[in-house]
């Protein structure tokens, strides 16, 4: 099996609060940290101006982290979007379907970014996958839960006879909990600058501000991300 270099990590960063607090993680942990992201046509794409707003707001705020962040990289995976409609990729009504799942859930999503994620990651020697992904506390999208993460990580391992580690430290805790790990990491100024940066709101509203950030304050991805800022707050 291939050795991967334990020093490096890649983090899967959409810009979003969790992966933004999953990559203020990895800076802390390992010498040399990469992030990649993914165009998949997603109704958000502001989403993506916003990963590099955060990057670079962590480089300035903390140097020595600064020093540690290396290359992006944006992935297309567009072939996502032209397998069918999604609220998350079309102006599909945000509801839930008949399945039980809301209409924003990507079938094979996160499959298809740990795949390319793990792709690039081979190439670069780098062993740890990093990704914020959290079943406390999200949408019932059943790629977001350990077990299948762990399943895919064993498809990686397997695929590319590579050791790939599959870090994900926000799995068990929940929104207010992981605005608590960074306040841990960065105190107020991880906190502020991940609440202003970040993008979370499907319909990828930023023109208005809300205490929790920027969003419309109504798609399901605002809701819980104003009740986790609530909760941070309250506590
Ligand atoms: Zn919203």
């Amino acid at each position: 099996m291939r050795k991967l270099d334990s020093k490096k990590a890649l983090v899967l960063f959409s810009g979003g609060q969790d992966s933004s607090i999953a990559l203020a993680w990895a800076l802390e942990r390992y010498d040399n940290v990469e992030t990649i992201g993914f165009a998949y046509g997603q109704r958000h794409g502001v989403e993506l101006e916003a990963r590099k707003n955060v990057r670079r707001a962590m480089a300035d705020t903390f140097p020595q982290w600064g020093a540690k962040l290396v290359a992006d990289t944006i992935a297309d995976a567009r072939g996502l979007k032209e397998l069918g409609e999604t609220a998350m990729t079309h102006e599909t009504e945000i509801a839930l379907a008949g399945d039980g799942l809301p209409t924003t859930f990507v079938p094979g999503r996160n499959l298809v970014f740990l795949t390319l994620a793990g792709g690039l990651a081979y190439r670069r020697g780098v062993r740890a996958l990093v990704a914020g992904m959290c079943e406390a506390d999200f949408s019932g999208y059943p790629d977001c839960r350990e077990t299948a993460l762990q399943a895919q990580l064993q498809a990686l391992r397997l695929g590319m006879n590579a050791d790939f580690s599959l870090e994900t430290p926000l799995m068990h805790i929940d929104k207010a909990e992981s605005w608590r790990l960074a306040e841990r990491m960065g105190g107020d100024k991880l906190v502020s600058l991940i609440n202003e940066h970040s993008h979370t709101c499907y319909k990828g509203v930023r023109e208005t501000r809300h205490d929790w950030g920027y969003g419309c304050g109504e798609c399901p991805a605002c809701e819980l991300r104003a009740k986790g800022w609530a909760a941070y707050r309250a506590a």
